[in-house]
């Protein structure tokens, strides 16, 4: 139970939402932070050099009412701030010195501290010891043609300021963490929502097995990168399942189509035994033997190269002098045809040549001539070719009987035959390797047929 826990515990962890929203709140926080900061000290710039420049007013005023003459300072009855400022925190202090620190007239109760003559006019933060409250102080002097006559003090608290800034700070240290737990908070739940799909995946995964590939997502078609995810998943789901099948079928015919000459081999070893027979039997015996191991052998080097995918493998494209090529192969074949009493004609232009592997066209080749000629009882088969803007177009022609159009979207199927055909020797496996050898070089083969009449095999491939 124990180790449940701690395993679930450790899922919790490793999740993603929780990742997502523990960085979601970390930003938030690094942003609250930096933001808060230069809020706070924004306004606290802008709070204070409004209130210096308040004192700096008021300064101004009481130097305004100052009487000079002649060098002489005269001041005045009393020193009033303006009515309004009623609040005890407002009023000012205002002081007027003499040059030499004497003060010469006062506002207020509270003592200030005396300033730097050398530096006036000035502004000096000041905490009164006696009240414990800070107070800001603006001295200016009083001058007239040069010579300084007195200095005048305006200090006055900067506790309202202070107060403002506190409860902002306060604000900010108390709100930030609310701020960053909802974010936190929302960034789980919108997580979660956003990666509910990828559970399905993660579980449809699980349930499939090597032998079972049927199961799919269905998620709801959503053009976003979940929605997309599922679907491709679906889609290799499919192909993968299509390609099993394939396979599946391909290892069942392939038994099927070996069963085949081995039961036939066992019928003639059974006959042969059953009695002792004359040397033109065993001859004869012999003979069948080695027809039907002939075409074990045939059809066991089909099913390798087809199961290996050796005909991408072999490709090792080389330059194929196909003219040349297909001249021979008229040449090889015409014999066959010839036996059968039909003509094999070849209409091949010079100096065609393309980048291949010469084996297999000539196998893609033999193939298409090969049924060309078994499947055409009367006339004659036209090998033709011709160069096109990028590819070399190959055309295998015969007055055959053709095939049926249900059957021509699959005679390019691994052991697919046509009923009809059973007569002759074959595997059904003939065009489907022409076809690979045609893809694997870059191009592709068609069929078109006049049932009756004949049928054309077209295979183009890229030219150099
Ligand atoms: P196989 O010839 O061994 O049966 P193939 O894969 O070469 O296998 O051909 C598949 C089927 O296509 C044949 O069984 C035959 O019915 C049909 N076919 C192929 N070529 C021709 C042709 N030239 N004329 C008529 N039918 C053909």
């Amino acid at each position: 139970m124990a180790w449940v826990t701690a395993y679930q515990l450790k899922m919790k962890i490793n999740s993603l939402r929780l990742r997502f929203s523990i960085w979601v709140a970390v930003m938030l926080l690094v942003v609250l932070g930096a933001f808060g900061t230069y809020v706070y000290f924004t306004m606290s710039r802008g709070l204070f050099l409004a209130f210096d420049d308040a004192l700096a007013l008021n300064a101004s005023q009481v130097i305004a009412g100052l009487e000079i003459n002649n060098n002489q300072l005269f001041l005045p009855e009393n020193l009033t701030e303006s009515p309004e400022k009623s609040d005890p925190h407002l009023q000012a202090t205002i002081r007027i010195l003499s040059p030499d620190g004497k003060t010469l007239q006062t506002s207020g109760s509270v003592f200030l501290p005396l300033p730097d003559l050398e530096s006036i006019p000035s502004f000096t933060t000041w905490t009164d010891p006696g009240g414990g409250q800070t107070m800001r102080i603006y001295s200016a002097p009083v001058s007239d043609n040069g010579y300084l006559l007195a200095v005048v003090q305006i200090a006055r608290s900067a506790q309202l300021e202070q107060d403002t800034l506190q409860r902002l700070l306060t604000t900010l240290l108390l709100g930030s963490p609310i701020l960053v737990l909802l974010a936190a908070t929302g960034g789980y739940f919108l997580a979660a929502r956003a990666l509910a799909p990828i559970g399905v995946i993660t579980r449809t995964a699980r349930r499939i097995s090597a032998t079972d590939l049927s199961a799919r997502l269905n998620l709801p078609h959503n053009d976003d990168e979940v929605g997309r995810l599922a679907a491709t998943f679906d889609d290799m789901l499919a192909r993968l399942d299509d390609s099993f099948h394939r396979e599946r079928q391909f290892t069942a015919d392939a038994s099927h189509e070996l069963r085949t000459p081995l039961a036939a081999m066992q019928a003639i070893l059974s006959v042969i035994r059953e009695r002792r027979r004359s040397p033109k039997e065993y001859e004869q015996a012999l003979d069948d033997l080695a027809e039907e191991t002939a075409r074990l052998s045939g059809l066991t080097k089909d099913l390798l190269l087809l199961a290996r995918g050796e005909i991408q493998a072999d490709l090792h494209p080389q330059l194929v002098a196909l003219s040349d090529l297909l001249n021979d192969l008229a040449e090889s074949l015409r014999p066959l045809a010839e036996a059968k009493n039909l003509t094999l004609d070849a209409h091949i232009p010079d100096k065609l040549s393309l980048s291949g592997n010469s084996d297999n066209l000539i196998r893609l080749f033999v193939n298409l001539l090969d049924n060309a000629i078994k499947y055409t009882e009367h006339g004659g088969i036209s090998l033709a070719a011709r160069a096109e803007r990028h590819s070399v177009v190959i055309e295998v022609k015969d007055t055959g009987l053709g095939i049926l159009p249900e059957h021509l979207p699959h005679i390019f199927d691994r052991f697919y035959r046509v009923e009809a055909s059973r007569t002759h020797p074959g595997s059904g496996l003939g065009l489907a390797i022409a076809r690979e050898i045609a893809r694997a070089h870059g191009g592709d083969i068609q069929v078109d047929s006049d049932y009756g009449k004949g049928a054309t095999f077209t295979v183009r491939l890229p030219a150099l």
